[in-house]
C-alpha cells in the first residue's frame, strides 16, 4: 500500500513529509537514464523538459496510513513532486549550460511556479537543485526538483517572520538591507551584474555558501523581466563554475529558490533569493551537519565567510569574457 502523509512534529512545530513505497527508488540505474531524450517519459524535440517525479513523496490522491491522536497530527500528503531536466545532453552543470539554456532553464521554472501555485490548496512551492553523490542524488542527469506543499515550510516560514518584523519596525525589506551591508562592505562580495548579487553573506552556514539576490525588490521568480533572467542566468553560471573550479572536482551542492508562498496572501515584504549550500570544506572532506549543527541547530563556521569569499572570487574574477557570451 502507497500511503503519502504529513506527520506533526509536536516539539519543533513543523511537518515531516511520510511517504511509503518510495524506499524502492533506484540507485543510478545502470545503462539506462529516464531523463536523456527518447525515453517513454521524455520523447524527443525539447530543450528543457518538466516531468512528474516517478517516486512522489507528495501526490494528488493521498491516503494516510491512520488517524490523528492528541497532538499527533496525521494531514494528508497532498501536492506535487517534479523535475526539470534542464538539458538534452547527459552529464555536466548549470555551468557548461549556454546562457541561452539557463534562460529557458528558468523560464520553466517560472512556469512551475505559477501552474502549481495556482492550486489553491497549494501554500508553497520550492524549487531546488541537488547535486553530486554525496547529497544522495541518484542521476546524474542535469535537473532540478519541485515540491509544491500544502503548507508553508518552517525555513521559509522563519525567513518570513524575520522580513516582516523588520519590515514594520524600519519600513524597509530585510533583504535589500542585507543587499546594501553587504555591497557597503564589499569583502563577501564574489559576482555582480546589473540585476543581481551573489555573496558569502555574513551569517554563511556552510563553508562556502553564497546567496544570490536580485537588486531589484520583488517576491518571487514570474516578476523578473527578460533582461533580470539573463543576468540570473550568468549569475548561476559564475556561481557554479567556481564552485567546480575551486577544488579541480565537482562540487556537491544544494541551490535552493526562496520566493513568496503561493497562498494567496499578500508577501510584498519578501525578496526572491537563491541560497547555494555546497557540501565539501576542501577537496576531499565533506562538511556535516553533525552533533552541534543537527542536534542544536547552531552551525560552526571553521575560518571566515571573508576568505571563503576571496577564494571564490579570484576564480570569478579568472574568467575570460567570452565565459558569459549568450547563445
Ligand atoms: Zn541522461
Ligand atoms: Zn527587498
Ligand atoms: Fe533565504
Amino acid at each position: 500500500m502507497q500511503y503519502n502523509e504529513l506527520r506533526w512534529h509536536p516539539l519543533l512545530e513543523e511537518w515531516i513529509i511520510v511517504a511509503s513505497g518510495r524506499e524502492k527508488r533506484p540507485w543510478r540505474p545502470k545503462g539506462f537514464c529516464p531523463f536523456c531524450p527518447g525515453t517513454e517519459e521524455t520523447g524527443y524535440g525539447w530543450d528543457v523538459l518538466s516531468l512528474d517525479n516517478r517516486f512522489p513523496a507528495l501526490v494528488k490522491n493521498p491516503k494516510v496510513s491512520r488517524k490523528s491522536i492528541s497532538i499527533y497530527k496525521v494531514r494528508k500528503g497532498y501536492g506535487y513532486c517534479r523535475v526539470i531536466v534542464e538539458t538534452p545532453q547527459h552529464e555536466g552543470d548549470l555551468c557548461d549550460l549556454s546562457v541561452g539554456q539557463l534562460k529557458k532553464v528558468i523560464d520553466e521554472f517560472i512556469k512551475e511556479y505559477v501552474q502549481l501555485g495556482s492550486d489553491p490548496k497549494i501554500k508553497c512551492v520550492m524549487e531546488f537543485r541537488n547535486k553530486g553523490e554525496e547529497i544522495g542524488v541518484s542521476l546524474t542527469h542535469p535537473h532540478s526538483q519541485i515540491y509544491a506543499l500544502p503548507f508553508i515550510p518552517s525555513r521559509i516560514k522563519r525567513e518570513l517572520k524575520a522580513a516582516k518584523k523588520f519590515m514594520k519596525k524600519y519600513k524597509k525589506c530585510i533583504f535589500c538591507h542585507i543587499l546594501e551591508l553587504e555591497k557597503n562592505e564589499g569583502v563577501r562580495v564574489v559576482y555582480e551584474n546589473k540585476s543581481f548579487t551573489a555573496f558569502v553573506p555574513f551569517f554563511a552556514m556552510w563553508p562556502f555558501e553564497v546567496h544570490i539576490y536580485p537588486i531589484r525588490h520583488f517576491e518571487a521568480i514570474n516578476k523578473m523581466t527578460e533582461e533580470e533572467k539573463i543576468d540570473l542566468a550568468r549569475a548561476l553560471k559564475v556561481i557554479t563554475y567556481a564552485y567546480n573550479k575551486l577544488f579541480d572536482r565537482s562540487m556537491p551542492y544544494m541551490m535552493v529558490f526562496h520566493q513568496a508562498p503561493t497562498d494567496g496572501k499578500n508577501y510584498d515584504y519578501y525578496h526572491f533569493h537563491i541560497e547555494f549550500y555546497p557540501i565539501l570544506r576542501s577537496k576531499d572532506k565533506l562538511k556535516y551537519a553533525a552533533g552541534i549543527e543537527w542536534g542544536a541547530g547552531t552551525f560552526t563556521y571553521d575560518g571566515l565567510p571573508e576568505e571563503r569569499a576571496e577564494m571564490l572570487r579570484k576564480i570569478v574574477n579568472s574568467l575570460p569574457h567570452s565565459f558569459l557570451e549568450q547563445s
